[in-house]
């Protein structure tokens, strides 16, 4: 019997019988992802106490930083940044993270770990993608880094200088064994610490305990905004009057503070907790818990909300960390200032107009409700924050 005659397929799809009209698939193709990865939401202190250990973690979604021409390599290595694992104190290098590797894909990369340098790596750069995206979208343009420059190898003319372009920041997560984290603007990178903690017993830091900077999203982004102000304005490292290092100082603290607004969750935690009373929450109005109890402050960093206003005095702090405080405080004070008002008809609503709340737990209803235009408010001082930035006299 003669086998039924059958045209070789042209296509590898699978459905060449049904003829060379049908076979002609179009693809589509799905829009760029994000790239998400697991972080401490503020740092590991968040998680060491049962009342807040609920919003311990978050997922950032960061920009996919891959493309076939420039793939995200270990380290991670990517358009932007350039994570470098050295720990000169241990004379250790360690493993870069593959953000490309499918068991990490598939899981929102490495948990949360303080025992975990890949984590590290993960978390500093995706707090760091995340600040280069915010100031990004406030500028409408491309970030830069700031270019070095550098003698020429010219002997006869020692004076002359070649600038040359920084493609990537470098992030050293653990480059130091102190209680310190800096933006070096000659090496173009910026250098975290790490040391054990000297926190009292009532900290929630155990005394002796390791504590990384590299683990406080506050932390990076400050260190990442000193990089990204020197990129838009270069001499403003150079000290010619009290302000401008206070400056650099305060701008660090408030897009760090402002970052906080962009976690809905943990807005959402706090908001409750405090029955929508941002007077009197301690989560996020203030910086660096964490970092601030193991060197030896028994509590944040900087706290915007307890701080006494009293003490904020332009005439008389020379110290740039506290003289940019004042500018940090103002704007925060009027942020609070700004939520208490486009909220007031929402409380009027929830209390038959009186504006005073029954003792208890608020209703879950008001409190989605504050928490979405607390963070409206949040995301549009973030920007107006950041896009100042530009408008700041050039150098
Ligand atoms: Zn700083």
């Amino acid at each position: 019997m003669e086998k039924p005659s059958r045209k070789p397929p042209t296509e590898d799809t699978g459905f060449a019988e049904l003829g060379p009209e049908t076979a002609k698939w179009k693809l589509r193709k799905p829009p760029d992802p994000k790239r998400r990865l697991r972080v401490y939401a503020l740092d590991p202190s968040v998680g060491k106490t049962l009342d807040s250990i609920a919003i311990n973690e978050t997922t950032l979604s960061v920009r996919w930083d891959d493309t076939p021409s420039a793939p995200l390599k270990p380290g991670p290595v990517g358009e932007y940044l350039e994570i470098v694992d050295i720990d000169p104190a241990s004379n250790k290098l360690y493993d870069p993270v593959d953000l490309n590797s499918y068991q990490l894909l598939a899981q929102d990369g490495w948990p949360p770990s303080e025992g975990n340098p890949q984590f590290h790596q993960q978390m500093v750069y995706a707090v760091a993608m995340t600040t280069i995206e915010h100031f990004e979208k406030a500028l409408g343009r491309k970030i830069l880094w700031a270019p070095r420059d550098a003698k020429t190898r010219n002997g006869t003319d020692e004076d002359k200088r070649k600038i040359y372009e920084v493609p990537r920041l470098r992030l050293y997560p653990h480059a130091l064994r102190t209680d310190n984290a800096y933006y070096s603007p000659d090496k173009k990178a910026i250098l975290f610490g790490y040391f054990p903690s000297s926190s009292s017993g009532d900290d929630a830091t155990a005394p002796g305990s390791m504590v990384f900077a590299c683990l406080s999203s506050d932390i990076i982004a400050h260190e990442m905004t000193h990089a990204l102000l020197d990129g838009l304005h270069r001499r403003y490292e150079e000290a010619s009057n009290l302000d401008v290092l206070a400056f650099h100082e305060g701008f660090a603290d408030i897009v760090a503070l402002f970052q906080h607004f962009t976690i809905e969750e943990m807005v959402h935690f706090e908001i409750d907790r405090v029955r929508g009373d941002l007077s009197a929450e301690g989560l996020l109005g203030a910086l660096a818990k964490q970092f601030g109890e193991g060197s030896g402050r028994r509590g944040p960093l900087r706290d915007y909300v307890k701080i006494d206003k009293n003490t904020l005095r332009y005439e008389d702090e020379a110290e740039a960390h506290a003289r940019g405080s004042i500018l940090v405080y103002a704007v925060y004070d009027a942020f609070r200032k700004i939520v208490g008002r486009r909220t007031a008809d929402l409380v009027r609503l929830a209390t038959a107009g009186s504006g005073k709340l029954p003792a208890g737990t608020i209703s879950p209803d008001l409190v989605n409700r504050l928490t979405s235009e607390t963070c409206k408010v949040g995301a549009a001082r973030s920007a107006h924050v950041h896009s100042r930035a530009r408008l700041l006299p050039a150098s």
